[in-house]
């Protein structure tokens, strides 16, 4: 029988992956996707079709799209933007768009998604989040004011607590490269952010993410567990790329 998977933030530049994968995988998903703006969805997918439109601010949208679903994937993210600079010189500013701080997206929005997950009897949730989260003081958290990784760290917390099944992926920096040609690496609270094997970049492919949330929707071993995850360069001399998902899901952990 193959999984119902709702796909929050599907046209965003994970999330479109994430459900791209699902539906190349139809013998075991029926992949559907959740966004606001359908010109955005023609665009990236052809047709509105296995979509639902609403905001994830308002519960009930969420609940219409989660009928008959057992498994939803997050992906949305409140988004900042450089300021138009008034000062030539000055260092850059930034801003959140009107409703769009991460208190509202990332904290309620993904609390509505959650609540409206356990209503309608969801097994799973897959969240990506970012690593970065255990320093208040991270830059990410000044841009806007936004304080946005407390507010993503304190809905993985709403989620732990949910009682729901949960795979929650901290990601590295995402760069839009080749996915499948790299070694992944786990960890937890930030230890690969803060002292990197070898020195490595934290970053990981936007496609790379992609394949352990789709993953993880199928390995009993992602169930319940909270992780860090960032990619080896793809030409380090000693890099095995990842392959068995399993083996990469037993070296994580339960809780935040
Ligand atoms: P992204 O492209 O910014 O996508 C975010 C999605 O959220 C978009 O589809 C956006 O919709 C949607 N969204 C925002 N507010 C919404 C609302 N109120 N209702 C419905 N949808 C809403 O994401 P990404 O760059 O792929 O990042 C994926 C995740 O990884 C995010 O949680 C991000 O914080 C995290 N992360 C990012 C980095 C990085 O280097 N950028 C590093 C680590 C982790 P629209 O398409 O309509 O705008």
């Amino acid at each position: 029988m193959t999984k119902r998977v709702l796909v929050t933030g599907a046209t965003g530049r994970t999330g479109a992956l994430v459900l791209k994968q699902l539906r190349q995988q139809s013998d075991q998903f029926q992949g559907i996707g959740f966004a606001r703006s359908s010109s955005k969805v023609e665009e990236i997918f052809g047709s509105t079709e296995s979509f639902f439109l609403g905001d994830i601010t308002e519960q009930s949208s969420l609940e219409t799209a989660l009928q008959g679903c057992s498994s939803l994937v997050i992906l949305t993210s409140a988004g900042v933007k450089m300021k138009a600079s008034s000062t030539p010189g000055a260092p850059p500013q930034f801003e959140y768009e009107p409703g769009g701080m991460p208190e509202t997206v990332d904290y309620y929005g993904q609390k509505n998604q959650i609540d409206a997950a356990r209503k309608l009897g969801v097994e799973h949730i897959v969240l990506v989040g970012s690593m970065g989260g255990t320093n208040p003081n991270h830059p990410l958290n000044q841009m806007g004011n936004g304080k946005i990784l407390i507010w993503k760290r304190k809905a993985e917390q709403y989620l732990i607590d949910s009682g729901i099944d949960y795979t929650i992926i901290r990601a590295g920096g995402l760069i839009d490269l080749e996915g499948g040609v790299r070694e992944l690496l786990v960890g937890k609270n930030d230890t690969l952010l803060t002292n990197p094997p070898d020195g490595i970049a934290t970053s990981i492919p936007r496609a790379d993410v992609a394949s352990v949330v789709v993953q993880a929707l199928q390995e009993p071993d992602a169930r319940n567990k909270a992780f860090d995850v960032i990619s080896k360069p793809q030409d380090a001399p000693d890099a095995i790329v990842t392959r068995d998902f399993a083996m990469l899901f037993q070296q994580t952990t339960p809780g935040i």
